[in-house]
Formats: structure tokens, C-alpha cells, sequence
């Protein structure tokens, strides 16, 4: 792929100098010039107004033929990975928006039934990489695996879990299909008239929402973090094909041996698990105030969870953190307490099925998405509410 400035059109007006994210042009004798580090994203050719820099021929073909939309169904020890059914909400709206296929792709030995929870929640089709070498989370299997399929059956959109392994896998996937990779993505959309992925995710450390798009190469690839989408209903009616491949992979792809899997220590809460989360920010005042939201906590049979403000302070461990730079939580029900409801810590939890808010001041942001508002000290709320549920 390349791209040129056509000297005669061009007036050295600046305006791509300006847009260039990596200041990969120069003006030189009033003309533009690209320069070696350019990654042709295609800024610059938008911004020009005398269409005087263009991407050639091979670049637009880099879009030719794609088409469907892809969801990596990841693996969790022998079944699914929640993160491939959330993924498959957002995919089915997308495939719809594009009038395509929405696609599964499975990777190892999984059993037909897996493929078929798929389908029941929103594929119309599988791809059932089969392979027990690929159970484990060997990356460079993976990678020439999915790479290969990919490679021959040409995906528009690739989407996966912002989980260990779709970190992992994803850029390295890119690297391999010489696209881009948006990350930790919040929400998706799709421009309809010019067939883009809209994959937007906080951005300048989370001050803006930035919505990203991949316009000039395919497929248009983004991870997002599981918990995030919620579940598509399931049903059992739907049919659907599956396709079983045999992967041509060998030891040379093989780049790390699994060795040992240690599980995380069971007395940490996994909040991504619970289904009531009672979380306290910085009106509870001390750390010694968390005892009132964890009582709270367990009157309901939840857990506790925590906004950064409250772990930065030291008043509770770091795994108890919702939001950005924490845990995504998706909980029937989200209790924030003392919580002032910043963007960061939204994108944390804005998903929960139900959100109750109690906060002092009626203008907290928190009460922007919460079901139910609760304006008063918290200190008088949560003991009232303890005492009547324990009744
Ligand atoms: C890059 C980046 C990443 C971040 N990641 C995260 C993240 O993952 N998670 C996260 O939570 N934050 C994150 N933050 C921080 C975030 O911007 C906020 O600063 C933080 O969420 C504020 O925490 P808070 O709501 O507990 O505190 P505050 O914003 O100080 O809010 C405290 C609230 O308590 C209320 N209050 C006080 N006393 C009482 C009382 N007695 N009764 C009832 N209400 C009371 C106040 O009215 C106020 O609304 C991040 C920031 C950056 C820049």
C-alpha cells in the first residue's frame, strides 16, 4: 500500500500538516511531503480539500471483498468464555446495520454443543477451529490459526474480549492482517453509509469518550472488555451452520509452552461474578467506613467493590476497583455509595441490570444513569436500609 501527493493539486495549505497524528509531513517549497514513518491511516487525505494526496490503487483493494462479522468465542478451561456471547449483542446489531453474516470462531477441541450455544444466542455461523493444541492459550498457534482463516475468508469486522488472552491475541492478529487495533472499546456502532466500525473508548486518560474508525484497510478490529455487553437472550430455535477446520499449524509456530495454570486466590471477591455489588467511594470519609458498606454487602449477599478514589487513598485493596483502570462489572444490582459517578468509574458499571445511587449532593453525576437516587447522608441511609432488610 502506498501514498502520494499530487504536486499540481496540491497548495501547501497545511491543513494535513494539522490533522497527521504523527507528524509524518512536511511542507517543502509550498508542497506536502510524506515522510517514512506515515502508517497511511488516511487523516490526511480526508482533511485535503483540493484532493491532492491520494491512496493507491492496492490500498483500496485492501477493502475489496471483505465482508461479515467476526466474534472470537474464547475459551474458559472446557466451555465459554461469557466474553464471546456478551460480544455477541453488539455483533448481531452490527451484522444487521451491514446486512452480513455474524460469525463465531471457536478455537479447539470444543464439542458441537458449544458451537450450538452460539448459534442459539445470535451466530449464523461457526468456525470450529479444531485442534486440542489450541486449548491451551499458546499465542503463536493461536495467531496462525485464526490468522490463516482469516487470511482466506476475509472479515470485515473482528471483534474479542479484552480478556488476557484477546490482548494477546488481537494485536498480534492485526500485526498478521496489516490493519489496525482499537483496544478496551466501550461501545460499538457502525456507519452504515460508509460501512464503519465506530469503536469508541475512553481516551487522554479517560477525560474524553474518543470514537476511532479503521478507514482505509480491513478487517476493522477491536477488543472489548468483557462485561461490557450484556448477553444476547438465548434461542434454541435458531439454526445455524458449522464448519469445522482442521488448522495447519505445527511446533514452529509454537512461541511459549504453558508449563503450569495457577488459579487466582479463592478468598479474593470476584466482583465480575457477583450479582450485587454494594461500592463506596470517598464520602464514606475513612477506611474504617468500608465496614458500613460491608455489612451492607452482606445483609444483600454481595460484595464490596470500590471507586479509585477510595484505593488510592488506602482505605481498601486495589481488587475491589470498578471503573477504567479497575474492574468492568455487569451486576443485577450496583449499589454507589459516596460515589461521585466520574466518567471513569461509569464505564466500570453503567451496565448493571439496576444502579441505586446514594449521594449528598443531587447533582452528582452518578444520578445521570442510576434506576433509583437517593439524595441524603449516607451515614443515615445505608444503617435505615440495613435495618429494614434485616428485618
Ligand atoms: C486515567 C484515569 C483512570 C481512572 N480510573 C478510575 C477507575 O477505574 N475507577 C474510579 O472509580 N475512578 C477512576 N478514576 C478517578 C475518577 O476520575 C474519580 O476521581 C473517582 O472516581 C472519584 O471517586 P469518588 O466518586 O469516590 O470521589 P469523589 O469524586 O470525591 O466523590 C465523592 C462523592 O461522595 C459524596 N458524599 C460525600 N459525603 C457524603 C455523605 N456523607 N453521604 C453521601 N454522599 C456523600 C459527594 O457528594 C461526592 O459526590 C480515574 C481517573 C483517571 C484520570
Amino acid at each position: 500500500m502506498s501514498i502520494k501527493v499530487i504536486n499540481d493539486k496540491c497548495t501547501g495549505c497545511r491543513l494535513c500538516l494539522k490533522v497527521c497524528p504523527i507528524n509524518a509531513i512536511e511542507i517543502k517549497d509550498k508542497k506536502a511531503i510524506i515522510l517514512s514513518n506515515c502508517t497511511i491511516c488516511g487523516a490526511c487525505v480526508e482533511v485535503c480539500k483540493f484532493n491532492a494526496i491520494v491512496i493507491t490503487k492496492e490500498e483500496k483493494k485492501a477493502k475489496e471483498g471483505y465482508k461479515g462479522v467476526w466474534i472470537f468465542a474464547e475459551r474458559k478451561g472446557d466451555t465459554l468464555h461469557d466474553v464471546g456471547i456478551e460480544l455477541l449483542s453488539c455483533g448481531r446489531d452490527i451484522a444487521n446495520k451491514l446486512g452480513v453474516e455474524l460469525v463465531s470462531v471457536l478455537l479447539g477441541d470444543h464439542s458441537e454443543n458449544d458451537a450450538h450455544i452460539l448459534i442459539y444466542h445470535g451466530a449464523d455461523k461457526v468456525f470450529l477451529i479444531k485442534d486440542p493444541r489450541l486449548n491451551t492459550a499458546e499465542i503463536g498457534l493461536a495467531t496462525k490459526a485464526f490468522a490463516d482463516l482469516a487470511e482466506k475468508e476475509k472479515p470485515e469486522v473482528i471483534l474479542m474480549g479484552a480478556t488476557s488472552l484477546g490482548r494477546s491475541l488481537a494485536p498480534r492478529l492485526a500485526g498478521r492482517l496489516n490493519t489496525g487495533l482499537t483496544a478496551d472499546c466501550t461501545e460499538m456502532d457502525v456507519d452504515t453509509v460508509k460501512k464503519l466500525l465506530l469503536q469508541t473508548r475512553p481516551a487522554f486518560g479517560g477525560n474524553i469518550m474518543a470514537t476511532i474508525i479503521t478507514p482505509s484497510m480491513r478487517p476493522q478490529m477491536a477488543t472489548v472488555r468483557p462485561k461490557v455487553m450484556k448477553k444476547p437472550p438465548i434461542d434454541k430455535t435458531r439454526k445455524g451452520k458449522i464448519i469445522t477446520i482442521k488448522p495447519d499449524i505445527n511446533d514452529k509456530d509454537q512461541l511459549t509452552r504453558i508449563l503450569r495454570t495457577i488459579r487466582e486466590e479463592k478468598d479474593v471477591v470476584d466482583l465480575q461474578e457477583a450479582d450485587i455489588i454494594v461500592s463506596g467511594g470517598r464520602g464514606i470519609g475513612k477506611k474504617e467506613n468500608f465496614a458500613l458498606i460491608a455489612e451492607l454487602a452482606k445483609t444483600l449477599g454481595g460484595a464490596v467493590g470500590a471507586s479509585r478514589a477510595t484505593v488510592d487513598a488506602g482505605w481498601i485493596p486495589s481488587y475491589h476497583q470498578v471503573g477504567q483502570t479497575g474492574k468492568t462489572v455487569q451486576p443485577k444490582l450496583y449499589i454507589a455509595c459516596g460515589i461521585s459517578g466520574a466518567i471513569q468509574h461509569q464505564v466500570g458499571m453503567r451496565s448493571s441490570d439496576m444502579i441505586i445511587a446514594i449521594n449528598k449532593d443531587s447533582s452528582a453525576p452518578i444520578f445521570d444513569i442510576a434506576t433509583y437516587g437517593i439524595v441524603g447522608d449516607l451515614f443515615e441511609i445505608i444503617p435505615a436500609l440495613i435495618k429494614q432488610l434485616k428485618k
